[in-house]
């Protein structure tokens, strides 16, 4: 029979909602397969309150070396919790904390590990599923190494939910390795500045049109950028881009100076999940949808009513000049505050 382990971490005193997506997964997977379920924590053990009621066995591993994230004490305390546990199949988040330990953990315990899983399923074996390609192919798989380590794709399912209530937490003892890194701050963007919002309802492009040549016979980057940023302002959405646009700065072309290769979706960018997307200036070709294979709902706004997008690839298209439909959302959202 399988034994199963969620393995969390915490972003200050909570459990992540990562962590808490790879909870919900557990508990479906322990269900189905009527397997018992422990969740093992790294950081607070106080955490695992908010997960109380799935009744699982809960472990932590804490102390001042396991709050912050780093490789040695981080590979240490999954290796310890999945020894701790004897877990056959181990399910982790696939934050940036997690990802980077896991394959160093699976060889640890001799194990085996998969990385970007998507859904679980299998009645009586688990068996994963992964997109290969950029996102075209699904593969489903199955192995018989164990321990099986599966790293889940961050926004895949819903959070766990479930009413508080109090975690008997068993602690798992580990020495803190010797460390070279020490943690002496934390640096972010100041909050408005960050334009990536993994977690946001909506996923606003921004295409190479905003810097194009308008009908004046003109560029506008600088009402562009106003635009775009007041649109983020007001509906908090995540900002991508085309690869166009953010390859034009390399270009000496005029740029928006706050979109970087990091904005960018598509085949050789990234492919994030958001319920809608709203795509603008944006010509809609392969290489840059297939980066929108998990968005909800497809809007997008474009000159050309031959673009990619209204050849299938959007539920709707306004054919339409973006800078006078977003300035117009922008004053309707101002307004509507
Ligand atoms: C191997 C490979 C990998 C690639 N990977 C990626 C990738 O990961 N991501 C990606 O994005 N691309 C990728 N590309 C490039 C991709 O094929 C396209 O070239 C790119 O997406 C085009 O960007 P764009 O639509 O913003 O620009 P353009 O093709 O220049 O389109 C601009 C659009 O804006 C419209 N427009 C202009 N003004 C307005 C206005 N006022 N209102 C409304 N619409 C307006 C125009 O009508 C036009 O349709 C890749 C290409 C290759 C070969």
């Amino acid at each position: 029979m399988e034994n199963i382990l969620v393995l969390t971490h915490t972003d200050g005193s909570a459990l992540t909602k990562a962590s808490l997506e790879a909870v919900a997964a557990g508990q479906e997977l322990a269900a189905r397969l009527s397997a018992p379920l422990s969740i093992g924590v790294v950081g607070a053990p106080e955490a695992l309150n908010a997960v109380a009621a799935t009744g699982a066995k809960f472990f932590a591993v804490s102390g001042e070396a396991f709050t912050q994230a780093r490789y040695s004490t981080d590979a240490a305390a999954l290796e310890a919790l999945c020894r701790a546990t004897q877990a056959t199949i181990v399910l982790a988040p696939g934050s940036s904390r997690f990802a980077r330990v896991a394959a160093g953990v699976a060889a640890r315990l001799g194990g085996f590990v998969d990385t970007h899983i998507t859904a679980l399923s299998g009645d009586s074996a688990v068996e994963a599923s992964r997109w290969f390609y950029r996102q075209r192919v699904e593969a489903v798989l199955a192995r018989a190494s164990r321990p099986w380590i599966l790293v889940l794709d961050a926004g895949s399912r819903t959070p766990y939910a479930g009413a508080p209530g109090t975690a008997a937490v068993a602690a798992v003892a580990v020495d803190a390795p010797a460390t070279r890194t020490t943690v002496t701050g934390l640096r972010a963007p100041e909050q408005g500045q960050q334009t990536i919002r993994p977690d946001a309802k909506l996923l606003f492009v921004a295409g190479a049109g905003w810097t194009k040549k308008q009908p004046d016979g003109q560029i506008h980057t600088d009402q562009a950028a106003e635009t775009i940023l007041g649109f983020l302002r007001a509906t908090s959405a995540s900002l991508g881009s085309s690869k166009s646009l953010v390859d034009q700065g390399g270009e000496g072309n005029s740029v928006l100076p706050f979109l970087t290769h990091m904005n960018q979706i598509g085949q050789t960018g990234a492919t994030p999940r958001h319920p809608k997307g709203l795509s603008t200036c944006c010509h809609g070709e392969e290489p840059h949808v297939v980066g929108w294979r998990f968005i909800g709902e497809r809007r997008a706004i474009s000159l050309d009513a031959n673009c990619g997008w209204t050849r299938g690839k959007a539920d709707v298209v306004y054919i339409a000049d973006a800078f006078q439909v977003v300035a117009k959302l922008n004053a309707l959202l101002e307004a509507g505050k």
